[in-house]
């Protein structure tokens, strides 16, 4: 029996009433009849009344903003306001779930790295995170609706929108020409387009590097194989004298030095390159590492250089030793092989107001120009390629050095003025450097000087 049934019947009492109500009034007036009828009409229309007004407050309230509760009744209109209110919130409540679930994509989609970007069937932007808004030079709220090749004019972009092959990426350089970019156009859903971009300018610059390094190791090593082959050839082709074949073998010998030392630095840079920063675990003596330094650099310049060491005598280094004794005698190479016969060199500890500490190396050689210092710590970089090869440089010394700076959380800076000299200077900071305590087992080797 549903709620019908009792409203019909609850209609028919009243009905029934009206007309009983009626009956007793037309009966002193002898028209007990009509009274009948018009007391069941009058119950009727009353009932009707009643309807019209419970109707007309339930559709109030549904052409309204729908914000307030429903009109509270009982009985058939009460049920109705109630179930349509309850559908109602139920929409609103999916709504607003959906909506946060897009929310939550779209900023999972703005988190990423990459560019993203939505466009539907007629190429118009329907949505773009900043970093596709960045790679394009859109703005993503005033660009929105717009049909991206009015905005993206690269022709490579274009034509591949257009009619590309969306299956492998288009790479382009950027609208402002700063970066390179690579873009992916994958379809979905009937005609839209997924747009996917990614700045690939530091993967273009290192694979360039690589390409460039393979070019010059290769130039490097076959050089000197070469003329190896050129003297094989004159030693098993020539009858030389005794004395000949003495020159041809100390030539040779050069030539083998000269490939050793390139693989030499070669696996150097491989190994810093490759393995993690030395950890600060160990104190060891600075003076130690720049009297060992020193008497290298000494033995390489045979007395042709006045070379001097001061401070660092009570300093103390967490460092990688071999890593440190090899930049720092780099750069003590570097300034007998650059220094002129008779010329001053110098290797300096300096306290830094930072905590820190620098290690110094002065010399009063043939300097660089204002234009090289900035590409000085370039793998193969050299001023003077001849001079380099002659007094045995292999072109990567400095590199090392910058990449032990760097591994120690330091730097590498140089000054210098052609004619005059050069200063180089290895910085380390303050976790790297500590003044040695009393009770400290280090003794250090007291720096010579000459
Ligand atoms: P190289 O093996 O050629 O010396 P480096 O990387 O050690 O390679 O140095 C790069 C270039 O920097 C050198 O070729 C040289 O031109 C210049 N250079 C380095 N040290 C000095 C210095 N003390 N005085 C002048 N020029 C220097």
């Amino acid at each position: 029996m549903g709620w019908w049934f009792a409203r019909s019947l609850a209609a028919l009492g009243l009905v029934l009433a009206g007309g009983l109500c009626g009956a007793l009034l037309g009966a002193p007036l002898h028209a007990p009849l009509p009274g009948t009828i018009a007391g069941g009409l009058l119950a009727m229309l009353l009932l009707v009344l009643r309807d019209s007004l419970r109707g007309q407050s339930l559709m109030h309230w549904l052409r309204g903003p729908l914000t307030a509760a429903a009109p509270r009744d009982a009985g058939f209109w009460g049920e109705l306001a109630y179930r349509i209110e309850r559908a109602l919130r139920q929409r609103e409540q999916r709504t607003h779930q959906e909506q946060e679930r897009l929310a939550q994509f779209l900023s999972a989609m703005e988190a990423s790295p990459n560019g993203v970007m939505l466009l539907d069937d007629a190429g118009q932007i329907e949505w773009c995170n900043s970093v596709a808004a960045q790679h394009f030079g859109l703005d993503p709220e005033r660009d929105l609706r717009q049909r991206v090749t009015n905005l993206v004019r690269m022709p490579a972009f274009v034509a591949h929108l257009q009619g590309g092959r969306l299956d492998e990426p288009v790479v382009f350089p950027g609208p402002l020409g700063r970066c390179t970019l690579s873009v992916l156009v994958r379809p979905y859903g009937g005609g839209a387009k997924l747009v996917l971009s990614q700045d690939i300018t530091e993967r273009e610059r290192t694979e360039a590097m690589r390409r460039d390094f393979v070019a010059n190791v290769s130039h490097e090593i076959r050089t000197p194989l070469t003329v190896l082959a050129g003297f094989v050839e004159t030693l098993a082709g020539l009858p030389l004298s005794e004395a000949e074949r003495q020159r041809v073998l100390v030539l040779m010998a050069q030539q083998t030095d000269r490939v050793q030392a390139l693989v030499g630095d070669l696996l150097t840079l491989a190994r810093l390159e490759g393995s993690p920063p030395p950890v600060v675990d160990r104190w060891t003596s600075a003076a130690t590492l720049m009297h060992k330094a020193l008497e290298d650099a000494r033995a390489l310049s045979a007395g042709r250089h006045v070379i001097e060491g001061s401070g660092g005598d009570e300093a103390e280094l967490a460092v990688s030793e071999t890593e440190l004794y090899s930049a720092v005698g780099n750069l003590l190479h570097n300034a007998v092989r650059y220094t002129p016969d008779g010329g001053r060199i110098a290797l300096r500890w300096v306290w830094r107001s930072d905590g820190g500490a620098q290690i110094e190396v002065t010399d009063t050689g043939i300097g660089i120009a204002r234009e090289h210092l900035g590409r000085l710590t370039e793998r193969f970089y050299r001023v003077d390629g001849s001079r380099s090869r002659d007094t045995g440089g292999t072109g990567l010394g400095l590199s090392i050095v910058k990449h032990v700076a760097q591994r120690h959380g330091g730097e590498i800076d140089v000054h210098s003025e052609p004619g005059k000299g050069s200063t180089f200077r290895l910085v380390l900071p303050a976790m790297r450097v500590r003044r040695r305590r009393e009770q400290a087992s280090v003794t250090p080797a007291p720096l010579l000087e000459r």
